[in-house]
């Protein structure tokens, strides 16, 4: 049998931290959107009882140290499967760059050993699997506009972004996540971002009211160490955007613009000025339900 899938990428509408807690994990509070941007996973099951991950990426590892690796492992030794998966991935979402890559290839993982292993999973059952895997993972699962509470597993569903275009840009810099959490100051944060006005703003179906509110208060650590996040913000506020923001801890910028050739212009000036490595022009993805 052989499924075939997309993982989307996300964006952070709005990200908080409220405080760190004493076992070092940040609770935070954070809007989060999936993006018509995505990776095609295909799964095969096998008779050989191993994992094999074969993708177009020379940048990730094809090991243990793969995180869909990691998710198949986690489903295999829970429920006692003998056998094997193969797993082609297609990547197109940047890596290290905020738009939680490898946690949505991990979700794709566990939707899809559900269904090739026949194993009849809920949905609320797989996110509980996926928080063992990353603190992302369960959204991933879910996908959509959601609330993120807790260290990130704490998920409310939210009325959907409103119809826009998204200009995505990510510089030629990799940001490890964990870097930036240990250099937050999260009790000398002087701004926090007004979270329950965004939700209030998308419930209206608000773009202005939702662009208005765009604040990430990872800036704080990411954007003095890359000053060039702030310069392609700048760029494209310039060119048009309703607001820019870098997404998750960097160092994708993210820019909401209601005219899809002003968001492709954005994307064009950018790569002319040599200042991104990957750049597009999505929608917001909300999933039927
Ligand atoms: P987040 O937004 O959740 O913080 P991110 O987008 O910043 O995530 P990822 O692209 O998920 O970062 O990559 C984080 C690290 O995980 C990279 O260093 C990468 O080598 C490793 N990794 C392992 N497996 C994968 C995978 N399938 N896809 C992407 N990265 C992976």
């Amino acid at each position: 049998m052989e499924i075939s899938l997309n993982a989307y990428g996300k964006i952070n509408l709005g990200l908080d931290v409220v405080r760190k807690r004493e076992d070092g994990y940040h609770e935070v509070k954070m809007i989060m959107q999936t993006v018509q941007l995505y990776d095609r996973l295909t799964f095969c099951d096998t008779k050989e009882g191993s994992i094999v991950i074969e993708s177009n990426s020379d940048v990730l590892p094809a090991t243990e140290d793969n995180i869909i690796y990691k998710a198949c492992e986690l489903v295999r030794s829970t429920y006692g499967i003998t056998r094997g998966v193969k797993v082609s991935l297609d990547k197109r979402i940047p890596v290290a760059a905020g738009m939680a890559g490898g946690s949505t290839d991990a979700a794709a993982a566990f939707v899809a050993m559900n269904k090739l292993f026949d194993l009849g999973l809920t949905e609320g059952e797989l996110m509980k699997l996926g928080v063992r895997i990353g603190a992302d993972v369960p959204y991933c699962i879910m996908q959509g506009t959601a609330l993120s509470e807790g260290i990130g597993e704490i998920l409310t569903g939210i009325a959907p972004m409103p119809d826009c275009y998204i200009a995505i840009a990510k510089p030629p810099v990799s940001v490890s996540t964990k870097w930036v959490y240990q250099n937050l100051k999260a009790s000398e944060l002087e701004r926090h971002p007004d979270i329950d006005g965004m939700v209030a703003a998308l419930e209206r179906g608000d773009l202005r009211g939702v662009t208005d509110r765009m604040e990430n208060v990872l800036e704080t650590v990411t954007i003095p160490e890359y000053p060039e996040i702030e310069q392609i913000k700048n760029i494209m506020i310039d060119k048009g955007a309703m607001n820019a923001l870098m997404s998750g801890s960097g160092p994708t910028v993210f820019g909401v613009f209601e005219d899809k050739d002003m968001a492709q212009e954005a994307v064009c000036c950018l790569t002319d000025m040599k200042l991104v490595q990957q750049a597009c022009v999505v929608m917001p993805y909300n999933r039927e339900r």
